[in-house]
């Protein structure tokens, strides 16, 4: 469980985490792989959602999954990737979170994800919320906490100390 002071800060700044559906860039499941790694080269992010065509969220989609699909025996060899759509090659395996946020679960999904998807009770997408975002939180919180909160060590941390 979250300490309480640490729950409440995080609580009170959690609407700036989310980056919303409208600035994300994304790919749908249909489109072909060539299109995709055209994306993905040029927003410049290692991953990137992949939504139906109603927007629900499908998968993660990385220039290494494609980059995968192009090793051939003689090397590197595009050619292929029109042949081939992103849901062939996506990862579906991804957590998501939902509104309200569950911080306790963020901050542990967080320590191996760079994002997480977030997505309402129809699976459309919603947008995301970066590890770097939560980190703003974090440190603000780590500067703040003394200036909102009185946190005194307990006497067994005192005795530990000495
Ligand atoms: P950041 O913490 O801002 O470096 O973002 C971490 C990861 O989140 C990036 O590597 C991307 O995979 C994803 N991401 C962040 N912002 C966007 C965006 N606007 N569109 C798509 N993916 C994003």
């Amino acid at each position: 469980m979250l300490a309480k002071a640490v729950a409440a800060m995080l609580e009170e700044r959690q609407a700036h985490f989310l980056i919303p559906a409208s600035i994300v860039a994304n790919v749908q499941e249909d489109n072909h792989l060539d299109h995709a790694f055209m994306v993905l080269t040029k927003v410049r992010y290692a991953k990137i959602p992949v939504l139906d065509n109603e927007q629900r969220f499908k998968g993660l989609i990385s220039l290494a999954m494609i980059t995968d699909k192009m090793m051939g025996l003689n090397g590197i060899d595009p050619g292929h990737l029109g042949s081939m759509v992103v849901k062939d090659v996506m990862e579906t395996d991804v957590p998501t979170i939902t509104l309200p946020y569950d911080m306790e679960k963020i901050l542990h999904l967080l320590v191996d994800q760079p994002f997480l998807v977030v997505v309402d009770q129809h699976q459309t997408f919603t947008g995301i919320v970066t590890r770097r975002e939560v980190m703003k939180c974090v440190n603000y919180i780590a500067h703040d906490l003394e200036r909102q909160y009185m946190v005194t060590p307990l006497p067994a941390q005192q005795d530990d100390k000495k």
